[in-house]
């Protein structure tokens, strides 16, 4: 048999995956290793999809997705950041922000070019970048900065080959949420290397201490940056797969064509859903960001205590501590933990380079089981 796509087979598995396999045969395992909300989507969103279900809105959508639901995305980011989109040419409704990332680097790369990635990152970032043809190239940040991007290390990362910049912000598995200032430095970098920018700000809502700039609204990155949103996060929203991308015209016209051969349209029902939550689920998505905040400060608290040294997560839902005190790599860790304690976390490693000596935690889990964790890393980390 001839051999198989060579990018796609040189593509390991996800490291979180293996993780998962593992705790799934355990008992009495508490997970901190999955990068979902612990709510159910709130009922009135769940309402609208009964609704859409009962009576029969079951069909395809046009391909950019509902005028409504791109009307209400691009009047909540013009009121949230004042970013201006034209809702009929500069927005579509994808399958999740995963999709839309697919179709901004198909859209955006040629075979060979190359894109910068701040790491550590989100795990599909850089196989996404192969997957559309092109090469990731990783930059590192740093804790020591609250892994701000430092645009200069991005300039020094340039090549005649750079085609884009790939950001996300706040950020799994960091939570950090970049600063105005590095944000601004990025787009700096962009003009002068004439570079797209591709911004994930799947986890906006979900800031405590940052504050969240949506980078397509900075002066000067509008022409050149994509913006990728979706519902999975704030909305608890992750099952019924629905996100967006805002671009300039000629970046989403082009999206709209890969996505109506590829995809067709995001599920209908999904969107008649994504429509309610952005009408009236303002509130629930504060309670829940409001109940993240609470789990966070008791988190990263309790980490801190038990002498793991943790940057302060601004947004989403992770806690990146360090575990070098430990004097374990970061899969060892998290393995032994796993067998001593029951307790999953992700190895940071699998993030990227910079990532190594951190473990990711979510604390999108409840109060009571975080407050558990932390009593089962605290026995482990002393009988070491
Ligand atoms: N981007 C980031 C940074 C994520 O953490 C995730 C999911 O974990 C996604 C995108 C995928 O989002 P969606 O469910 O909208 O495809």
């Amino acid at each position: 048999m001839k051999p198989l796509n060579d990018t796609i087979r040189a593509t390991p598995p996800s490291g979180i995956r293996r993780f998962f396999d593992i705790a799934a045969e355990m008992e009495d395992v508490i997970s901190l290793g999955v990068g979902e909300p612990d709510f159910v989507t709130p009922w009135r969103i769940r309402e609208a999809g009964i609704y859409a279900l009962e009576h029969g809105y079951t069909t395809y959508t046009s391909n950019a997705g509902l005028p409504e639901l791109r009307q209400l995305i691009c009047a909540d980011l013009r009121k949230r950041y004042s970013a201006s989109y034209a809702w009929d040419s500069e927005c579509l409704i994808t399958t999740g922000v995963s999709e839309g990332l697919d179709l901004a680097l198909r859209v955006v790369l040629n075979p060979g070019d190359e894109v910068i990635v701040p790491e550590p990152c989100y795990v599909a970032y850089e196989p996404c970048v192969a997957f559309a043809g092109g090469t990731p190239v990783r930059v590192p940040t740093r804790a020591e900065d609250g892994f701000a991007v430092d645009p200069a290390v991005v300039a020094a990362a340039v090549t005649p080959r750079t085609k884009a910049i790939l950001i996300g912000s706040p950020a799994n598995p960091t939570g950090a949420v970049q600063p105005r200032s590095a944000l601004e430095g990025l787009v700096r970098v962009a003009q002068q290397h004439d570079l797209y920018l591709l911004s994930d700000e799947i986890y906006d809502r979900l800031t405590y201490d940052g504050v969240h700039t949506s980078l397509g609204a900075l002066p000067g990155a509008r022409e050149r940056t994509v913006v990728l949103g979706g519902f999975s996060k704030a909305q608890a929203m992750t099952g019924w797969r629905v996100g967006w991308i805002c671009a300039p015209q000629t970046i989403a016209e082009l999206c709209v064509r890969v996505h109506q051969y590829t995809m067709l349209c995001a599920p209908h029902v999904s969107q008649l859903a994504a429509v309610e939550a952005l009408k009236e689920a303002d509130g629930d998505v504060e309670e829940m960001v409001a109940d993240y905040d609470r789990r966070r400060r008791v988190f990263v608290k309790g980490l801190r205590e038990i002498g793991l040294d943790c940057p302060e997560p601004g947004g989403a839902f992770y806690a990146f501590p360090s575990i070098r005190s430990s004097g374990l790599d970061s899969e060892t860790f998290a393995e032994r933990l796993l067998e001593a304690e029951s307790v999953a976390v992700v190895p940071g490693n699998v993030f990227g380079p910079s990532g190594e000596g951190h473990v990711r935690c979510s604390y999108a889990t409840a109060l009571p089981l975080l407050e558990e964790a932390l009593v089962r890393m605290g026995r482990f980390l002393r009988s070491r």
